[in-house]
């Protein structure tokens, strides 16, 4: 078997023209131009990359950027006070926070200050409990690039065997719980468990997260069944330069499942998709309009 392979790259990019269209819409009929501010501190080189793309992408979708970059010596009241201001700017409609920052700061801390209802990537406990009790939110948004994607080949999810390998709180427990909403049987898997590879090998639908290089092997996968990869895992290329490969072994899977995304151009496009839909979806929520169809 040679399984389809899940071009991430293209959903993302319908998913972001779509997004633009509505923004469009919303700017034609009631004035409004969603509102992104990211917040960076520190000088990490993979975050400030980050950033740099997902400003990009802001301004491509036709939202407004506020990005906002702050010294890696910042102290955790000085952050709080710049997440107030964003809470109170009405141009404002997003506010998601580069991690990790920097160790004198509490993420969490950082995280419950930001208005739940501007909480973009759904960090916050609130959004988080939302999606716990199956009511409507601002969900995460790599999870829910993962579940996009497992809906490109299943128009329904409902009744599937689903594993997850990784219970982190900005992956693996929000993908289950999104797995769970669609009416999939959800198995979260992580570092303790007993049998793991005898519940990937169960399941209709793989999910991995775990940040290990190709750890999820082709015996590990059943046949036919959907695999979503999320890690990415910097290693060691030919001629001393470094490559990235997922937590799949992605040649053996493709041999074996019926259909996988690939590492690079898989879930990795659809974050700054799912960021861009949530900006919308909230701005839209602020102005008391309903979501656009998407
Ligand atoms: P994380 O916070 O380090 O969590 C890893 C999880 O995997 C933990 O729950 C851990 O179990 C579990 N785990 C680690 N080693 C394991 C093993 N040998 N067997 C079973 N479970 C194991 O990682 P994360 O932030 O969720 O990220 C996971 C991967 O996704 C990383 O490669 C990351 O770079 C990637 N990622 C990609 C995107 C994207 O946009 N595509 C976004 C976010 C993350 P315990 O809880 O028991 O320790």
């Amino acid at each position: 078997m040679s399984a389809k392979v899940i071009d991430g790259k293209a959903v993302a990019a319908e998913l972001r023209g779509k997004v633009a269209e509505a923004v469009h819409r919303v700017g034609c009929d009631r004035g409004l131009q969603p509102g992104l501010a990211v917040v960076l501190v520190g000088d990490n080189p993979a975050s400030e990359v980050y950033v740099r793309n997902k400003s990009k992408a802001v301004a491509e979708a036709g939202m407004r950027a506020f990005d906002r970059k702050l010294p890696a010596s910042t102290g955790e009241a000085d952050l709080l006070t710049l997440i107030a201001e964003l809470n109170a700017d009405k141009a404002v409609n997003g506010i998601l926070v580069q991690l990790p920052l920097p160790k004198q700061i509490d993420s969490q801390k950082v995280i419950a200050a930001i208005d739940p209802a501007k909480d973009v990537d759904g960090f916050h406990p609130l959004n988080v409990g939302r999606l716990a009790s199956g009511l409507p939110g601002l969900v995460p948004c790599t999870p829910l690039g993962c579940v996009i994607l497992a809906k490109t080949v299943h128009s329904s999810l409902a009744g599937m065997e689903a594993a997850v390998v990784g219970r982190s709180n900005i992956v693996g427990k929000p993908v289950a719980q999104l797995l769970l909403a669609e009416n999939a049987t959800v198995t979260i898997c992580h570092s303790k468990t007993r049998d793991l590879p005898g519940i990937c090998r169960r399941a209709d639908l793989l999910v991995a997260a775990i940040g290990q290089p190709e750890f999820v092997r082709g015996d590990c996968i059943k046949p036919g069944a959907t695999v979503i990869d999320v890690g990415i895992n910097r290693v060691p290329g030919e001629g001393g330069k470094s490559g990235i490969v997922g937590d799949v072994a992605y040649s053996e899977a493709a041999k074996v499942a019926g259909a996988v995304t690939p590492v690079p151009g898989g879930v990795g496009p659809m974050t700054i998709a799912c960021l861009l839909l949530n900006t919308l979806n909230a701005a839209c929520a602020q102005h008391g309009l309903l979501a656009p169809k998407i």
